[in-house]
């Protein structure tokens, strides 16, 4: 199977299974070759996957270095282009999860996830445009 049919598995079954939640606040989607991504959307992008449950549990896949570091990001981490590399309310927006990655995707490309949400006040005039993004996924779906 493909991971192609993950959002249909996904949008069948949503509030039943594949979704799980912890204490660091992200969310956990199991794809069908049982990659594990935080973000139903994002199953595509490698960024956001953080482990597969064909080589490990659960638990070892949510306390990995890449659940952890995704859940509590570092100022450091943050490409130096991106204006949150330099915001004073970093941490505390990153801790209370300000963000969509995927709208951030959608408005500045795959290779600046780490831009401020499209929403922020300090974020950049977006690239792209998201309300174009929306319509090609509702085909996709
Ligand atoms: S999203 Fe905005 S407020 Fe949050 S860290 Fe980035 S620039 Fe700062």
């Amino acid at each position: 199977m493909s991971k192609n049919c993950f959002l249909v598995i996904c949008l069948a079954c949503i509030t039943t299974c594949s979704l799980f939640y912890v204490n660091a606040g992200v969310n956990g989607f199991i794809l069908p070759d049982g990659e594990v991504t935080i973000c139903e959307q994002l199953y595509w992008n490698p960024n956001f996957i953080i482990g597969n449950v064909n080589e490990n549990s659960i638990s070892e896949i949510w306390n990995s270095p890449k659940s952890l570091a995704l859940a509590n990001m570092k100022i450091d981490n943050i490409q130096e282009k991106s204006r949150c590399r330099t915001c004073t309310l970093f941490q505390d927006c990153f801790d209370n999860r300000n963000r969509c990655w995927v709208d951030i995707i959608k408005a500045y490309g795959e290779e600046n996830w780490d831009y401020p949400d499209p929403r922020c006040n300090k974020a950049p005039k977006m690239i792209f445009d998201l309300s174009f993004n929306t319509k090609k996924e509702a085909i996709m779906v």
